[in-house]
């Protein structure tokens, strides 16, 4: 047995949804929205099933959903992508990563992580043979530190994985956190991986930039983009890479014998949904923003002290304050078994024992689910 995946434990996603489901709790933990989704891209998806789209598509996505997404990155970030050489898609944003840290990770490299950590990274990591350093982020702030940087880079930093906007603090890193972030990997000449999937998911007017788009980053980043997270259906598992054609050529290969392709009616149904017009996208952001206020409002009310999301379908309340402060793992399995309600333990994102005060919530719900959360809170004891 490969000790790596052995000694792992089952991902917390599915731990707390298996809670919730056993203990018909409302589920406020692993990230999926109540609504289904736009219905016009579930209907293209319906109907290239129909019409005949379900051989094999080109290994490197449909020509379609590769232009699509081109002009899309053109539109909402200013990026210029050759879909030919530096598109591709994959089956989901975390093939993608795995495809990327595969494929530019040797044994022994270093790589550059940032905690809290996207459950997913650090396995793979290990997996590549490679050595994490990993960067601790601190509540509320999560604030990224040219000393922090200084103690994880070295000479024998390979690569940075990064995730902004970042599930699950929320935060929306600026351009000149960003900035500084490039400085280090141009420095010590580091590839960089950018788990943007939360791109589109963004409040309060924040920007979001793309790591690739600041000076020096352009031939050394792998931006990575879910169709998932952008129109709300998470088992939608279509990823999309975008990187400069050298890079391009090596994430291919793993690429080919991951999983070669990925469905083609959603490939279909993904390329009409990124055309649509600016409009669906700035109102799915003003519908979860108020989606986000109602809960973070309803949380303060009950006394808890909430931690401010300006991006992700998360937010999060620190027990810090709390008299008798519980820990955040127990916290979160008394409130599933006995108040019916599944929110995530943040201490799971990290490797070592280190922040266990804060507990995340999925405010990408209706109403009336964030509704019967909050009555259910207000019972705690
Ligand atoms: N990265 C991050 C930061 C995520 O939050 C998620 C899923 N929520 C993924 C990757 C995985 O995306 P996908 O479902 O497209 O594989
Ligand atoms: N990304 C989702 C979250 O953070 C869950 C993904 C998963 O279940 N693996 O809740």
């Amino acid at each position: 047995l490969n000790r790596i995946y052995a000694d792992l434990p089952t991902t917390i996603f599915e731990v707390m949804s298996h809670l919730a489901r056993t203990h018909e709790a409302v589920n406020l933990g692993q990230g999926f929205p109540d609504d289904p989704g736009p219905e016009d891209v579930r209907r293209k998806a319906a109907d290239a099933v129909v019409d005949g789209w379900n051989q094999y598509p080109p290994m490197m996505g449909l020509p379609e959903l590769r232009r699509a997404a081109a002009d899309h990155y053109r539109r909402w970030q200013g990026l210029e992508l050759d879909p030919d050489s530096e598109v591709m898609v994959t089956s989901g944003a975390t093939e993608a990563l795995a495809g990327a840290i595969f494929s530019l990770v040797e044994p022994g490299d270093e790589v550059v992580l940032f905690q809290p950590l996207y459950d997913a990274y650090l396995p793979l990591v290990l997996r590549a043979g490679g050595i994490p350093r990993l960067v601790r982020l601190e509540p509320p702030s999560w604030t990224i530190t040219a000393e922090k940087l200084e103690a994880a880079f070295s000479e024998r930093t390979k690569m940075v994985l990064f995730n902004n906007p970042q599930n699950p603090t929320g935060i929306v890193y600026s351009r000149a956190d960003l900035a500084l972030l490039a400085d280090y990997c141009v420095r010590f000449d580091a590839y960089a991986v950018c788990d943007e999937v939360w791109e589109h998911v963004i409040f309060d007017d924040v920007t979001f930039t793309p790591l690739m788009s600041l000076p020096g980053m352009r031939e050394r980043t792998v931006k990575i983009s879910s169709a998932g997270k952008i129109f709300g259906m998470t088992g939608w598992k279509v990823g999309m890479v975008f990187a400069a054609p050298p890079l391009m050529k090596v994430l291919s290969k793993a690429h080919q014998f991951l999983t070669f392709t990925t469905p083609p009616n959603l490939q279909a149904a993904v390329a009409y949904g990124l055309g649509k017009e600016d409009g669906y996208f700035t109102t799915m952001r003003a519908q979860l923003q108020r989606s986000r206020d109602r809960l973070a409002q309803g949380l303060a009310e009950l006394g808890f002290s909430v931690i401010p999301s300006t991006g992700t379908y998360f937010l999060s309340i620190d027990l810090a304050p709390l008299t008798n402060a519980p820990d955040d793992e127990a916290f979160c399995l008394d409130l599933v078994r006995n108040q019916g309600v599944a929110a995530i333990p943040v201490s799971a994102f990290y490797a070592e024992d280190a922040v266990r005060s804060v507990v995340r919530f999925c405010f990408a719900k209706h109403d009336s689910t964030i509704d019967r959360t909050l009555e259910r809170l207000a019972k705690i004891p």
